[in-house]
């Protein structure tokens, strides 16, 4: 093992900051020096910066990710009355917003392979309440934008994506954000773009939705001191907008940084397979921006998961678990009426999960040490437990 790698985060930001320091310093004392801190020039200029990347004609900043979902769904005309389909594996954040906009939320299964939502399951569960679609583009792989507007148009469904994870991600010719009638995207910190706090952006082709946003992530008033929409305070920082222009020009770069990573990790993992350890399925190629990098440790692994997170811990190599409880589990959400064994696929991946070390400048050298740290207790495990051990037909 190579003794010149001492620990390897999870995130590490150096790559990304330490080269624009100096630029990013500037765009801070310019928004000092004219004193704009509130829906200022750097907003402005970020906003329609942010909406080109994506492909549309409107983005509006607002406080977070959170805040874009609730305040985009509200913005589209979803309420009280309605009900929206999500998947029941993403942040709880997905659920909150769709909460907050006063919809009722219908949670979904996703596939095994790839933990994006299972649209057949979606289908399934279309009601005539049901007024929008609101597929999480997780990990930054896109949900198929054709099969989101196959669904769409047969039922007359909305489709409003939550992009938090995505930004920049293309699938079949499409920009997360581009393919419904608005997108929610985050900026905290560890996201692909992040802020130097919080930080959302609504991304809308549909004039009016953006319209509506603008005004009611501002108490509500398209004018001042005059209140046309039930609105409240939700503004991204014209600091936060001036960080996140200096760093959009890099984003491009830093999420072909991830996709090699990935790729690389892909190559070393694949002997793994044969002790039940797989990546899950990228169906989008080059346009999978990689958030998190996510392996399944199933259950024909010799090892369980919670104990190869703990030996990995010890080497020094930092994992997470993207997520731990689906939503429909959470202690918050009982009233929702969901139960064990409702979503099989979700709550296996929710035991099999576990999210490797990505970020821009991961090195190869840092790479080949979390696979083989990986393969080393595996086999291992699989050495010591031979006797008792019985390999299976892979249920991948
Ligand atoms: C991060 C995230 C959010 C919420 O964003 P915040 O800025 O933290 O409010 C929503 N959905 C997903 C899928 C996320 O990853």
């Amino acid at each position: 093992m190579n003794t010149s790698i001492s620990s390897i985060p999870f995130v590490d930001f150096r790559f990304q900051h330490q080269p624009i320091q100096s630029q990013l310093d500037q765009a801070i004392q310019a928004v000092i020096r004219r004193g704009d801190f509130i829906l200022g020039q750097a907003l402005a200029e970020f906003e329609i910066a942010f909406a080109q990347a994506c492909e549309v004609d409107y983005g509006i900043g607002v406080a977070s990710g959170t805040d874009a979902l609730a305040l985009g769904l509200q913005a589209c005309g979803v309420g009280a009355d309605d009900e929206v389909i999500l998947p029941t594996n993403t942040f709880i954040a997905t659920l909150i917003g769709v909460i907050r906009s006063g919809a009722t939320p219908i949670l979904v299964d996703c596939d095994s392979q790839t933990a994006l939502i299972d649209l057949a399951a979606a289908e399934r569960a279309i009601t005539p309440r049901t007024r929008a679609i609101l597929p999480v583009h997780l990990y930054g792989q896109m949900v198929s934008p054709s099969q989101l507007f196959d669904l769409a148009s047969t039922y007359n469904l909305l489709i409003f994506e939550d992009a938090a994870q995505a930004h920049l991600a293309e699938r079949e010719g499409y920009r997360a954000g581009s393919v419904g009638t608005a997108a929610a995207f985050s900026f905290y910190p560890s996201k692909n773009l992040g802020a130097f706090g919080d930080g959302g952006i609504v991304v809308t082709r549909e004039e009016i939705v953006a319209q509506t946003v603008r005004s009611i992530r501002n108490y509500g008033s398209p004018q001042k001191y005059f209140h046309t929409d039930s609105g409240t305070n939700s503004r991204l920082d014209t600091l936060q907008a001036a960080i996140l222009n200096t760093k959009l020009p890099h984003l491009a770069s830093w999420n072909a940084d991830r996709n090699r990573a990935a790729q690389h990790y892909e190559a070393l993992l694949e002997p793994l397979a044969d002790y039940g350890v797989f990546p899950l399925e990228n169906h989008c190629g080059r346009g999978h921006v990689y958030h998190l990098y996510v392996i399944r440790i199933t259950d024909i692994c010799p090892i369980d998961r919670q104990t190869l997170q703990t030996q990995l811990t010890d080497l020094g190599i930092q994992t997470g678990i993207h997520y731990p409880v689906p939503c429909h589990l959470q202690p918050a959400f009982q009233h929702l009426g969901y139960r064990v064994g409702d979503f099989p696929h979700a709550e296996a991946l929710c035991q099999e999960i576990l999210s490797l070390p990505m970020f821009p400048g991961l090195s190869d050298e840092q790479i080949h040490h979390v696979v083989m740290a990986i393969k080393q207790q595996v086999t291992s495990a699989f050495g010591s437990n031979r006797s008792t051990y019985q390999p299976q037909v892979a249920s991948a």
